[in-house]
This record gives structure tokens, C-alpha cells and sequence, in this order.
């Protein structure tokens, strides 16, 4: 039976590997819709060939551009609620959300109540409404596939024991670009220098949050909600070949990881077709190519994100939107070199220090949280 997949943020990074891997499961999965942005020129592009029965556009500005490039005529949803609507109209059984940023929040909210199938790379979705969205996915039935690496890895092993046997789990890090760079060095890093970065190629935003270790300070909040873990059971350690994925250590002593190339295709392919695997395009792993393995513990005083990724992990409530939003803020000052690399964590630590914290939110008050992050930083780069 041929299954279907709604692929929500088509033109970025995840969204066309995961076009990549859904072509290679020809036959076993259709594209049933594609979302993007802004790309209208690319969306189109991608919808001439693929021919989804539906498209969204979140920029009604660009919605003419995208009309006017299309060979055919499927239905066309534009504007802020665009991704909502074509999974309200759509017919899938997985959506793959690979939205940048806070912006998946809607779009998640909504497959989850439809009681689907989720392959979730945004990981920010999680970080400011976890509290909500795995309730919500017990209720419905739904199911979210993390398609974040170190998720996956982890996801992957924890199929090896029962949820009461696991210890703890550790997400690796790459250490991004300035893994080796002193403190005052990276202080005053441009956006050239956090854009290198050693192993993975993804999307400006994830490139310079794996630069400040944001990312990984995210993603212990991610790890907190998905498998519900205490946040003492998360650590993180620097492993600078990115080919151990992550490790799920249970209580009788035994390490249980996942291994492969650094490629995003293999997690994508694997929230679709869980449980089966299926050949993979990503390139194999050749152990003795690789020769060595390392792991290290990570500089707490040079990556202070992580400390924040704790904390946040561990107070709950409002925290998590706070942290997403004001970071998200701070990167884009920095894309748009208003401020100092170092300015990024410690405006985001500013704002986390300075909300009025809510321990049960609503989405409502998420949002509102949200928003007031992004005001603060942006206050705070003016006075
Ligand atoms: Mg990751």
C-alpha cells in the first residue's frame, strides 16, 4: 500500500534530503504536498517534478511568483496559516516538518491533533511546547519520529531495553568550529568563522547555533521531552567525527549507540519507514576508513549554552520558549552583524534570568512568552 508524506519546509536542508529519500522509496511513499517559506521559484520547481496535490506558501508575497511558475494546477495555500491549511486539506499519513525555528509550532500542533505520524527535525517545536505537544500526541495517538540525529540515535537505541532500564543517554557533539578556539578568540569570532562548520552541512541558523552549542543546549531539552527523561539522565560529550550518533547507557552498564555517516538522509528515512528499515542513498561507513574514535568532556566555561540547556530542562514551564526565541533573536542580530558572537548566549541567558516565569503554560502564554524573548533582545541591543 503506498503511503503518504507532506513535506513542510520542501527548499531548506532537511527538506530536500528528505525529497531524496522519499524519491528513493519509490513506489512505497507519494509526496501528497509541499510547504515552503518564501522559495517560491524553487518550490515550483520541485512541484513540477514531484506533483504534489497541494502546495502552501507562509509568504502571501511571493504566492503570485510561485502561480505563475507552475506547469499544473494543484491547490495553493499562502500566507501565516498556510502550513495549517494544507494539512487540514491534506490527505498523509507522515508529515515531515522541517521548518526552521518556532515557526513548525502551528503546523506540528496541528498533525499532532490529526493523530499523525510527525518525522519532527525541528527541533525548537519541542523545546517551547513540549509540555503540550507530548500530552497532546498520548491523547491522539500520534506518533513524532525525532529526525534530529542525535534523536534518532538515541530513539534507535532505546528499541535495545524498556524505558525503566535506561540510565542515562549521551548526545555527542561535534564541538562545531570553535571546539578548539580559546574564549577570548571566540569572543570576537565573525559570522564567516561560525559558519565553518567541521562535519555536518545544514541550513545558517543550526550552523551557528552548533557554534555556540546552543544546538546541543536545545537539544537536552528536546531529549527531556521526547523520551521523558529527568535532566540529570542527559549529558552531552564531545565526539569531534560526528559518526557515533548517540549513546543510551541502561542500568546494567551497557552502552547502546548508533552509528553511520554524517548524513541527514538516514534519520529522515527512518521516521518514515519505522519501524522497517530500507536501503539508504547516504554513504556507508567504512570503520577502518574512520580508524579512531574520540570523546571528550565539554568546556562548560567556554560553551556556557549548555548550562542553559540544563537549566531549562530542568525549570520547564515558560523556559523553554524563552531560550528558543531569545537565541533565535541574538543569531540573527549576529547574521546581521549587530552584535558579537559572544553577545548571543549572554543575551539569551539575560532574558531567560529576567522572565516572569510560568511553570504550566498555555500555548497562549508560550507565545506571549515567545514574544516578549525576542522584544528583550532587541531592547537590549539598542540601550
Ligand atoms: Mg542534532
Amino acid at each position: 500500500m503506498t503511503r503518504k508524506a507532506i513535506v513542510l519546509g520542501s527548499t531548506g536542508s532537511i527538506g530536500r534530503n528528505a525529497l531524496d529519500v522519499l524519491s528513493g522509496l519509490n513506489g512505497e511513499w507519494r509526496v501528497t504536498g509541499l510547504a515552503a517559506g518564501s522559495r517560491a521559484k524553487e518550490l515550483a520547481q520541485q512541484a513540477n517534478t514531484i506533483r504534489p496535490d497541494a502546495l502552501a506558501i507562509v509568504q502571501q508575497d511571493f504566492a503570485a511568483e510561485l502561480r505563475g511558475a507552475l506547469e499544473y494546477s494543484p491547490r495553493v495555500f499562502a500566507g501565516p496559516n498556510a502550513l495549517v491549511e494544507l494539512l487540514r486539506a491534506g490527505d498523509f499519513d507522515c508529515a515531515v516538518c522541517g521548518v526552521v525555528g518556532a515557526a513548525g509550532l502551528a503546523a506540528t500542533l496541528c498533525a499532532v491533533e490529526l493523530g499523525k505520524r510527525i518525522a519532527l527535525a525541528s527541533k525548537e517545536v519541542l523545546v517551547v511546547a513540549g509540555s503540550l505537544l507530548m500530552p497532546l500526541a498520548r491523547r491522539t495517538g500520534a506518533t513524532i519520529i525525532p529526525v534530529d540525529s542525535e534523536h534518532s540515535a538515541i530513539f534507535q537505541a532505546l528499541q535495545a531495553g524498556h524505558r525503566d532500564e535506561v540510565r542515562k543517554v549521551y548526545l555527542t557533539a561535534s564541538g562545531g568550529p570553535f571546539r578548539t578556539r580559546d574564549k577570548d578568540a571566540m569572543e570576537s569570532a565573525t559570522l564567516e568563522d561560525a559558519m565553518q562548520h567541521p562535519t555536518w552541512e545544514m541550513g545558517p541558523k543550526i550552523t551557528i547555533d552548533s557554534a555556540t552549542m546552543m544546538n546541543k543546549a536545545l537539544e537536552i531539552v528536546e531529549a527531556r521531552w521526547l523520551f521523558d527523561l529527568r535532566p540529570e539522565q542527559i549529558e552531552v560529550v564531545i565526539h569531534p567525527e560526528s559518526i557515533v550518533h548517540s549513546l543510551v547507557e541502561f542500568c546494567d552498564g551497557s552502552m547502546v549507540a548508533q552509528l553511520g555517516t554524517p548524513d541527514m538522509r538516514t534519520p529522515i528515512q527512518y521516521a518514515l519507514t519505522y519501524p522497517q528499515r530500507r536501503a539508504c542513498p547516504s554513504p556507508r561507513l567504512d570503520l577502518c576508513e574512520v580508524g579512531r574514535l574520540t570523546f571528550h568532556a565539554p568546556d562548560a566555561e567556554r560553551f556556557p549554552a549548555l548550562r542553559l540547556g540544563h537549566e531549562v530542562a530542568r525549570r520547564g514551564g515558560t523556559c523553554g520558549a524563552v531560550l528558543n526565541a531569545a537565541n533565535e533573536a541574538a543569531v540573527e542580530l549576529f547574521r546581521e552583524r549587530a552584535i558579537a558572537f559572544g553577545d548571543i548566549v549572554r543575551l539569551t541567558e539575560k532574558a531567560l534570568s529576567e522572565h516572569a516565569f510560568q511553570p504550566a503554560p498555555t500555548l497562549e502564554d508560550l507565545l506571549n512568552a515567545d514574544r516578549w524573548a525576542r522584544d528583550e533582545v532587541a531592547r537590549c541591543t539598542t540601550c
